[in-house]
């Protein structure tokens, strides 16, 4: 029997477990996840593949399960908009796909896992490893227990503490890229307001980026809508407030139009983690795997995450039991799966063109890329972004109404007094953050919890540690990566589940 631990309950985490505990039940397989309940620090829109759904997901009964009838993709200008939804190529249409809750589809996935005698415990973050020469061997807990294991899973999601940790340890390089999505959940003020757009979603690009990579969602479940903006964090105006760029959107005509008679009841904001084409599906070291998100599988243009992260757990289950074990746990080795590779690659080279050019150039290269697929999979179109060059351009004024603190009354937030986060280096801080980015940090961050405020003639760093939905985006985006974020103790942090009527 094999102690086999799995950091993270996600659908990655959880996939892995199942799989693990089918193909050999004699092993002993336990989940660590740092939130209170499984679910609790996801976010996501989100939409599932129908395959995927079928060949998985559509065993455990789902609460939310909404089948896309209608989808249309706008271009936003400042007033108006124009209908782009003919020129969207077959496959990024998701009409017939699956509008699900992400922590839903984790909640009956865990009690599957529970079901079949895997240990899930929650409020359990995971800070680091035990080593014995260069083989991982367990793992440390936020309070300093240490617990071994025979095998380690790290399914952590988009910017994993621990994650980052092994690919530093073992010098391996990802190609990664980020993005923070904000979304918020709302519901109709009585059901008289309630619309027809049931199993309506509704993209959106353009206004008011200039970046034709960030856009927003509003997705029409049965009982509520969810509507969400992802911006794109290479972006070199530090001036960018992704959170404003969120409300500016939510306040279009066209997009207000169809929010309209919904009360906000959650919000909420999560890095993604984009690959960028090359990655593996899986990542083997000396002792331990690293799966899904964490390897920043989600393809942007297909919106395959959860997709992407549930073969990964399948693959590191099967890979772990079929290949010899020696073979996974002593050699750093990375698995790929060809489609996911293939739907990375073609993505990958849409959304480049989709962000130099625009959006109908890149959908009519996807069409013509559909006849010479395999051709054109041989180029690599790059356009490589600058990360950070300081440029300083204030955005357009914006009245933004509803402000960060009035939107975290909707985050159900729960922490001790013990802080998570500090800067590493005041000095080098007060350089790039301060001096030659005039405050970005206040901006970057969706929940407010970075200030600058002027004492006596200087400016001092203020941190509300109390204020954090853990996010992540200060770690990939603060300038000079000056930010110390830790995992939290005893599930601290947001919640981020919300009950169906
Ligand atoms: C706004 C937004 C919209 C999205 N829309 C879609 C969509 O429409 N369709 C789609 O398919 N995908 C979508 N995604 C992406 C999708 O949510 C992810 O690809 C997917 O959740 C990745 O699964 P994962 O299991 O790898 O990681 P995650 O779902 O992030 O799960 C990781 C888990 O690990 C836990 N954890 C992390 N670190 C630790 C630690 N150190 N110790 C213990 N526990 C830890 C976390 O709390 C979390 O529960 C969206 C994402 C966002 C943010
Ligand atoms: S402090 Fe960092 S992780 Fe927390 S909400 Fe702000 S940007 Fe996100």
């Amino acid at each position: 029997m094999k102690d086999i631990i799995i950091v993270g309950a996600g659908p990655a985490g959880l996939t892995a477990a199942i799989e693990l505990k089918r193909l050999d039940p004699g092993n002993r397989i336990i989940i660590l996840e740092k939130s209170s309940e499984v679910g609790g620090h996801l976010v996501s829109g989100a939409i599932l593949q129908k395959e995927e759904y079928y060949k998985y997901i559509s065993k455990y009964p789902l609460n939310y399960n909404t089948i896309i009838t209608n989808e249309s993709l706008w271009r936003l200008t400042k007033n108006s908009y124009y209908n782009l939804t003919r020129f969207l190529p077959d496959e990024y249409r998701n009409k017939g796909n699956i509008l699900v809750d992400i922590g839903d589809v984790c909640k009956q996935l865990a009690k599957e896992a529970i079901k079949i005698g895997i240990e899930i415990h929650t409020c359990c973050g995971v800070v680091g490893f035990l080593n014995y020469k260069d083989s991982i061997i367990g793992l440390t807990l936020t309070d300093g227990t240490k617990i071994r294991s025979d095998y380690v899973i790290v399914a952590e999601g988009a910017c994993g503490t621990l994650t980052e940790k092994i690919l530093r340890h073992y010098n391996v390089k990802i190609n990664k890229t980020y993005a923070l999505g904000i979304r918020e959940e709302r519901r109709y003020k009585d059901d008289e307001t309630k619309n027809n757009n049931v199993g309506s979603i509704y993209h959106t690009v353009g206004w008011p980026s200039d970046d034709n990579l960030n856009g927003g969602f509003v997705y029409f479940y049965e009982d509520r809508v969810v509507i969400g903006y992802v911006t794109y964090l290479n972006y070199s105006n530090s001036y960018i407030n992704p959170y404003n760029e969120f409300e500016k959107v939510k306040s279009h005509p066209k997009v207000s139009e169809l929010i309209k008679n919904t009360n906000k009841v959650k919000y909420s904001a999560k890095l993604i983690a984009i690959n960028k084409m090359d990655g593996p599906t899986i990542a083997c070291f000396h002792g331990c795997t690293i799966i899904g998100c964490a390897l920043g599988l989600l393809d942007s243009m297909k919106l395959k995450g959860l997709h992407n992260a549930i073969i990964s757990g399948r693959m590191v289950a099967e890979k772990y039991i079929s290949v010899s074990t020696k073979m996974i746990t002593n050699k750093i080795d990375h698995f790929t799966d060809i489609d996911i590779i293939n739907d990375l690659k073609t993505s990958k080279q849409t959304s480049s063109i989709f962000q130099r050019f625009g959006s109908i150039l890149s959908m009519l290269y996807r069409s013509i890329n559909k006849i010479m697929f395999p051709l054109l999979l041989k180029f690599n179109f790059d356009f490589r972004n600058k990360w950070f060059n300081y440029n300083k351009k204030p955005p357009r004024d914006w009245n933004i109404i509803d402000n960060k603190e009035n939107s975290l009354m909707f985050s159900d937030i729960n922490y001790g007094k013990d802080s998570h986060i500090d800067v590493n280096d005041e000095i080098r801080h007060k350089i790039y953050d301060l001096k030659l980015n005039n405050k970005m940090s206040n901006r970057l961050c969706p929940a407010g919890v970075y200030k600058w405020i002027k004492e006596s003639k200087h400016y001092v760093f203020k941190i509300r540690h109390s204020n954090c939905l853990q996010c992540k985006a200060c770690l990939v985006k603060t300038p000079g990566n000056t930010i110390d974020w830790r995992v939290c103790k005893n599930g601290n942090g947001p919640n981020f589940i919300t009950e169906k009527l």
